[in-house]
């Protein structure tokens, strides 16, 4: 079984990026065919990860966590991308504890974190809405204060995790007169939680075992004291800041399934026979494959380059926009090609490579899509136009 194997990797890295990779043979490969029929993870494969002590990197001891570096999640996104497992949304707790984290005060630190690590607090982040994506400071889901608390109404759309998480972010307006400054991220405990309702699974074309769902929010009272940070109006702040992790993080996914594309169609194209030799003898097999391990290892070099950036608190927006919209289309080129060297045996469900095609494609369009990618580029290429 491949793992991560990265120069920034220490030893520990080495050690984890072992116990991942047990976990998930174990875990969740077993499982994965079910889970898409089912439309779901087993909810208690997030507490056994907690107990396997997976979920805590990036977080202090005193919160539950075990330190480290944006790496060690890093490694679990590789290995989920490897093994063609993607039905299990933890790049999401990644995603939400940095969130916590890094804007929580002490009091929502200690009340969210452990919960988060342990796998008790299944975390989404709603976003998304029916009438916005990419143009996030449209969204209409609002928050309007009563007393000390506020009522949240609106709806969110395509939220990963969405019928099993038990703890939600909001992407709400708490001054729908202001534009990206009048919005806050609110946090929801939603077990028991009146006037919060989940629509039904949503049936995608990939990804079919991770959960995707509408949520509906319908006078929902929320304490103001769950506002992320205490500070109204700082959510599109909070939400670029972290940004940046969440789109490598996608990068990293996406480089364990260009991994996994190369090495099952390297062994199809070896054992398959064609015209007296080995389809891998054939001059296009040969070029196809050569330009998708060139693809790999540049985005490889690139992505381990904004693992060393973001380490330091310096990957910016720009370059983990790069990351993200290269190694989704990377992803997406590359599995083409592979599937394309399989035949038609490509387009047979049993065969991994036809998983990974269908789940790659959402990538290049959640964590913001690659054309929104490219413009944030673009306006630091043009940054006094
Ligand atoms: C499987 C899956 C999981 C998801 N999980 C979550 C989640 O957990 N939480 C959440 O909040 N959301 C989630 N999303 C939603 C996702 O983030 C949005 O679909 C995405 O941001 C695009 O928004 P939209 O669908 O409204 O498309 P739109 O914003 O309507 O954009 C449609 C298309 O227009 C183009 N476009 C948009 N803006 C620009 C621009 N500025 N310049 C050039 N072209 C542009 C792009 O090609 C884009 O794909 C998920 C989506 C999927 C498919």
């Amino acid at each position: 079984m491949r793992t991560l194997n990265a120069p920034w990797m220490s030893d520990e890295h080495k050690l984890f990026a072992d116990s991942v990779a047990r976990f998930i043979d174990e875990e969740c490969v077993p499982h994965e065919a079910r889970w898409a029929q089912e439309g779901e993870v087993d909810k208690e494969l997030w507490t056994k990860a907690g107990e396997a002590g997976l979920m805590g990197a990036g977080i202090d001891e005193e919160y539950g966590g075990f330190g480290g570096d944006y790496g060690f999640d890093a490694i679990i996104a590789y290995q989920q991308g490897y093994t063609n497992t993607l039905s299990w949304g933890v790049l999401l707790q990644s995603i939400l504890k940095h969130y916590v984290s890094a804007f929580g005060t002490e009091e929502q630190k200690r009340k969210w974190l452990p919960g988060m690590i342990s796998g008790e607090l299944i975390p989404a982040i709603a976003m998304t809405e029916p009438g916005t994506g990419s143009d996030l400071q449209a969204v209409r889901t609002k928050a309007v204060q009563d007393g000390n608390e506020y009522v949240l109404n609106g709806s969110k759309i395509f939220i990963t995790n969405g019928q099993q998480a038990n703890f939600v972010i909001v992407v709400a307006k708490t001054d729908p007169e202001k534009g990206s400054s009048g919005i806050s991220l609110i946090a929801l405990e939603t077990d028991g939680l009146e006037g919060f309702k989940r629509g039904t699974n949503l049936d995608k074309i990939g990804m079919k075992g991770q959960d995707t769902s509408e949520l509906f929010f319908e006078d929902v009272r929320v304490p103001m004291t769950n506002v992320l940070g205490m500070e109204e109006g700082k959510g599109f702040y909070q939400l670029m800041q972290q940004l940046p992790w969440e789109r490598l993080g996608i990068g990293f996914w996406a480089l364990g399934a260009i991994d996994r594309a190369i090495d099952e169609t390297l062994t199809y194209v070896q054992n398959r026979k064609a015209f007296g030799g080995r389809l891998m003898d054939l001059q296009n097999t040969r070029f196809k494959l050569a330009e998708c391990q060139t693809k790999a290892d540049v985005t490889r070099a690139f992505l381990d380059r904004g693992m060393e950036q973001v380490n330091l608190g310096e990957l910016t927006a720009s370059d983990a926009s790069k990351a993200k919209w290269w190694a989704t289309q990377v992803q997406c080129e590359v599995i083409d090609e592979c599937l394309q060297l399989h035949g038609g045996y490509g387009f047979m469900s049993e065969y991994p490579i036809a998983k990974l095609y269908t789940d790659a494609r959402a990538q290049k369009i959640y964590g913001g899509a690659n054309e929104v990618m490219k413009e944030l580029i673009a306006r630091t290429m043009d940054a006094g136009g």
